[in-house]
């Protein structure tokens, strides 16, 4: 899907609601209140429909990521689209730009796109797994560990070899901390988890019932960055590709809005090769629950 193409299909809201109906209800409309399949449309604004079980008014984007929302859809669709397509991001005043919207607008909207990015119900990692840490203050990506960085915010990355990425924001890079994201992200029958020396991961290994040989370990404090198969480099190019993304096109990230980003960036990665990636994503928009300006600014 170019963006071209995107405004000769869509070229009418209609159009985008037709997509968004079908990827909502694939076997047609269903009242959001109480899931009756039957609801009709109103004679003279079809774009509403009308359940009778339960005497409710409701469209497409009703109780959706859209509620409430004045912009043109194609808009909506357009800054999806181009969320898509960058891999290493895109600003709020680059859609303000690109697509014409006031910065405000764009970046509300940038941020309920990016909230529907997020995955629920995720599967457990297995196979080659590699943790690494990274710490970021400020418009800076460190490498490097813990104590040097008191003032950084951690990001833990965990990443299955030819699986799925997964970016936390994390409280710290303690062995507690790192444990709880082995015991919610890797399988119990993982083979291998790979690691640098930093010393936090021998205990949250031994907390997270990671037993002896199973936990490998890569020394780059002696220069050594692959060893056969012992390396974290897979789970390193995701974070150099975050770190892009933070200089380069968000420029600034707030602690606060830190783990929304990552969620983009994780989602986007793993579908990279996807040829879907925007249908997905617009599948993802109109099944997440609303996100008001409040909650986004509280
Ligand atoms: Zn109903």
């Amino acid at each position: 899907m170019t963006l071209i193409d995107l405004t000769v299909m869509y070229s009418s809201d209609d159009r985008c609601r037709e997509l968004l109906e079908r990827l909502r209800w694939p076997s047609g409309p269903v009242c959001p209140r109480c899931n009756d399949t039957t609801p009709a449309r109103l004679e003279n604004t079809p774009k509403i429909l009308y359940c009778r079980k339960c005497d409710y008014q409701f469209t497409v984007t009703s109780g959706t990521i859209f509620h409430d929302s004045h912009l043109p859809l194609i808009k909506w669709f357009a800054t999806a689209l181009l969320i898509c397509e960058a891999k290493k991001g895109i600003s709020a005043l680059q859609i303000k730009r690109t697509v014409g919207m006031a910065y405000k607008t764009a970046w509300y909207l940038c941020h309920r796109i990016r909230k529907a990015m997020t995955e629920v119900d995720r599967e457990p990692l297995g196979g080659t797994v590699e943790i690494d840490e990274t710490y970021m203050g400020g418009k800076h990506l460190h490498r490097g560990h813990a104590e040097k960085f008191d003032n950084k915010e951690v990001v833990v990355g965990i990443r299955q070899r030819g699986g799925d990425l997964r970016f936390f924001h994390a409280e710290d890079a303690k062995s507690g901390t790192l444990a709880r994201y082995i015991k919610e992200h890797i399988s119990e029958d993982v083979e291998v988890i790979v690691t640098d020396e930093w010393t936090a991961y021998p205990k949250a290994m031994i907390d997270a019932g990671v037993h002896g040989s199973r936990h490998k370990t890569i020394k780059h404090k002696d220069r050594v960055y692959v060893q056969g198969e012992i390396h974290t480099n897979t789970v390193e190019s995701a974070f150099s590709l975050l770190k892009r993304g933070i200089v380069g096109s968000w420029h600034k990230v707030s602690a606060k809005h830190l783990a929304a980003y990552l969620e983009e960036m994780t989602f986007r990665f793993n579908r990279r090769k996807r040829s879907d990636l925007f249908l997905d994503t617009l599948r993802h928009m109109v099944t997440a629950d609303p996100l008001t300006f409040e909650d986004l600014t509280a």
